[in-house]
């Protein structure tokens, strides 16, 4: 469904007036953010847009102040790295992007730092491949040291690892890592900062005709169609890249929005109601993992229970090794596995933080004699609440 422009304008002022935010942008708690390289440096020499960078940290130190949490999602490597080595303007190969990733990603790093430190955040760098996205036990690392950094009060700065991310098996833009990273700590808005200030009709720069995109609550084909490519030299990521970020993170409950980062502050201007195009999602990030724990992934193997850990269960609690009776089949840390009663009723699904032989060495057993059984510190739930879904009855 879309809806037509309205004549908004960006604001550009500096207020705290948050009058013309959306109700999304307002409610968000936990926010993403993607700059892109044609943002961060210069086009013509490659310089680090260091003032640029400055008013959006100037953003993100004051959203910290309300009590939101933030990970940015930052490119920009490639495009410091290759002005460092001296490489010649145009395509470069898979090598001299890997190498010019290498040698940028430490500008980068340092300048995160300082103009974090600046403004009193900790800035904290984060390299993925498409692996530590997509298999489920890296997948819960990275997870989890997010998760962590952001209870310390950090300021997560994630970049593809670049270095070592081959082409068939990287994400090559920030738009879809951003989803995947939006996805993965259940964020409730991602924010694609752009060099266009949301979607269009067709190509504004061509096409006189050209209407924005106010709100898009689903992805039609008509959508799709819309996006073209809008790439420039510098990012690699067009609109398509972005449509696609948008399917990642509608299906894990996060909205999102494309809106131009070419102002100082974009994210200030967020709050008085920038142009943007906003994706919305139908469900929230929770609903929207339940859903797909408890219907998208295929059990490797089962739990079963005691009547004590069922109520625990049915009161919103972990499930604990003291309350496991048996285990059967095989799986890894991170697999789905089915709940059951001893009755053989479904309770329901979740990730296990065990393997297989190890939830069968700690069943029974209270979470501190844990590390005695298995001679490392493990978790102390062998299912944790934010990865179970409980089968409605
Ligand atoms: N990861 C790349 C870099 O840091 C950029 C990818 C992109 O532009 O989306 O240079």
């Amino acid at each position: 469904m879309i809806t037509p422009a309205k004549n908004t304008t960006t604001s550009k002022t500096h207020t705290d007036d948050t009058s013309g935010a959306r109700p999304e942008w307002t409610a968000a708690n936990r926010i993403v953010v993607k700059l892109g390289s044609a943002l961060l440096t210069n086009n013509e020499n490659g310089a680090l847009q260091t003032k640029w960078l400055a008013s959006l940290l100037d953003d993100v130190a004051a959203l910290k102040k309300a009590g939101k949490e933030v990970v940015l999602v930052s490119s920009g490597a490639i495009a410091l790295g290759r002005q460092a080595l001296g490489l010649p303007p145009g395509a470069l190969s898979l090598e001299e992007s890997q190498a010019s990733a290498a040698t940028g990603q430490i500008s980068l790093a340092h300048a995160y730092r300082e103009l974090s430190a600046a403004r009193g955040l900790t800035a904290a760098q984060i390299l993925l491949t498409v692996g530590d996205t997509e298999v489920r036990r890296r997948y819960l690392n990275a997870r989890e040291t997010i998760h962590t950094l952001l209870r310390l009060g950090a300021l997560p700065v994630v970049n593809e690892n670049d270095t070592v991310a081959t082409n068939e098996i990287r994400y090559g833009d920030n738009d879809r890592l951003s989803a995947r990273v939006a996805s993965m700590v259940e964020a409730d808005c991602l924010v694609l900062l752009s060099d266009i200030d949301g979607l269009y009709t067709a190509p504004p720069a061509i096409d006189k005709t050209a209407r924005h995109i106010d709100v898009v609550r689903e992805i039609t084909p008509e959508i799709m169609a819309m996006a073209g490519d809008a790439g420039t030299a510098l990012s690699r990521g067009g609109m398509r890249t972005k449509i696609e970020a948008a399917k990642v993170a509608l299906g894990a409950g996060t909205h999102m929005v494309i809106t131009s980062g070419k102002i100082q502050s974009p994210l200030r201007a967020l709050a008085t109601g920038a142009k943007a195009t906003w994706f919305l999602a139908s469900s929230d990030p929770v609903t929207a993992r339940k859903r797909w724990l408890s219907g998208q992934l295929e059990p490797k193997g089962a739990i079963i229970v005691d009547a004590g850990a069922e109520n625990a269960l049915r009161d919103g609690k972990s499930l604990l090794p003291a309350g496991v009776a048996d285990v059967t089949g095989t799986f890894e840390r991170g697999d789905a596995v089915t709940i059951m009663a001893a009755d053989g009723r479904e309770l329901g699904r979740g990730l296990i933080a065990y393997n297989h032989e190890d939830a069968l060495q700690i069943m029974g057993k209270k979470s501190q004699e844990i590390p005695a059984i298995l001679g490392f510190e493990g978790r102390a739930e062998l299912i944790h609440r934010d990865f179970l879904a409980m089968t409605r009855t």
